[in-house]
């Protein structure tokens, strides 16, 4: 089977509708036809400022999270990526392979230190997608030309482009080690936007509490967002994400959620207003979301049980990280301990 494998940071309580749709949903359905591994990416957590107690308890979070929304131990491999110590291993080999300038074109370190600038950020925030080079590589398939799939959204795009450039690097210089993955990005959901500024993605680190649906939200809480969601000053209910974001980022997500094409849905609201649009949608997103609620907070009620299964998870992943760091340190020329 091809190997496919993915990640999410535990930066909040909570996934959102945008890692939902863009990412973990569609983990889901790889998991029979793949090798799957898919991690918490807590390293790349710390990379910016967080509390310990926090942090600890959002991996638990996200994990439960994963197991809620479809993944199970027995079909994919699900792990802590900080209990995997190739990880940061791999990282540092790969960062001395990446050119300083090259590192600096990465847009979401651009993105993500513009509003304390770039001088009060940590140097983990900048060589990030080092290390999600390493997340990845780590896990490569066998040499061969066996397909390498990461789901991810369109803001990793970029990432992903260097993750390929490092492994062809490394094969050129060392000879060939890794397989160069490919950007598995789902057109119509690559990237679901704030709910308050639909030009902006929704983000867990900086979207407004207002502006952002997490799956985990109360049903009465969820609702209200829906309903207060920008759209504009005309009335039509039409797909337009150029002059109408606000009214065609709730389109995608009714259509991604329900299954319905926009094309339908803008024939099932013709003569419509608004607020019918957010009325169903809401009623849509609590169906979707309250048996992944339930789930999950009946995982987090046994804590000792999570923390076992990503044991075994970490278990797993171990093995195969080893193996690729086992060539990894022969090629780049380390001394094997004697
Ligand atoms: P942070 O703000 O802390 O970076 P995030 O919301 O960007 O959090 P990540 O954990 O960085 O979430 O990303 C997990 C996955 O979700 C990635 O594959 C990412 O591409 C995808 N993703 C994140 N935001 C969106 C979005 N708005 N639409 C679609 N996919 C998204
Ligand atoms: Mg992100």
């Amino acid at each position: 089977r091809p190997r496919v494998l993915s990640g999410i940071q535990p930066t909040a309580d909570s996934f959102h509708l945008g890692n939902y749709l863009g990412a973990v949903r569609n983990w889901v359905g790889l998991q029979d036809s793949h090798e799957a591994f898919y991690m918490v990416v807590d390293m790349h957590a710390i990379t910016v400022d967080y509390d310990p107690e926090v942090l600890r308890q959002r991996i638990r979070r996200s994990a439960a999270q994963l197991f809620a929304v479809g993944l199970e131990p027995s079909r994919s491999t699900v792990f802590v990526q900080s209990q995997v110590h190739e990880h940061a291993e791999l990282a540092w080999i790969l960062g001395a392979l990446t050119g300083f300038g090259e590192a600096s074109r990465m847009t979401q370190f651009k993105d993500k230190s513009a509003k304390h600038g770039t001088q009060a950020a940590s140097v983990g925030l900048f060589t990030y997608p080092i290390l999600q080079a390493a997340d990845i590589l780590l896990y490569t398939p066998p040499l061969g030309g066996k397909d390498f799939q990461v789901p991810v959204g369109e803001d990793q795009r970029q990432h992903l482009e260097l993750t390929r450039t490092l492994a062809g690097r490394f094969n050129h210089r060392f000879g060939p080690t890794f397989v160069e993955p490919d950007a598995h990005i789902l057109k119509s959901t690559a990237k679901i936007q704030d709910l308050q500024e639909p030009e902006r993605k929704m983000s867990k680190s900086s979207s407004s509490p207002q502006g952002i649906i997490d799956i985990l939200d109360e049903p009465g809480p969820l609702k209200k967002k829906i309903m207060r969601a920008v759209t504009d000053a005309e009335t039509e209910i039409r797909y337009d994400p150029e002059t109408k974001p606000g009214v065609s980022n709730l389109l995608t997500i009714m259509s991604a959620l329900g299954g319905e094409p926009i094309e339908g849905l803008e024939g099932h609201f013709a003569g419509a207003g608004y607020g019918q649009l957010k009325k169903e949608l809401a009623e849509l997103a609590l169906e979707t979301f309250g048996p992944i609620r339930e789930r999950t907070l009946e995982l987090l009620a046994d804590p000792a049980e999570l923390d076992r299964m990503l044991a075994k998870g970490a278990e797993r992943a171990s093995e195969v990280a080893a193996g690729t760091m086992d060539t990894v340190r022969e090629r780049v020329g380390y001394l094997r301990r004697g």
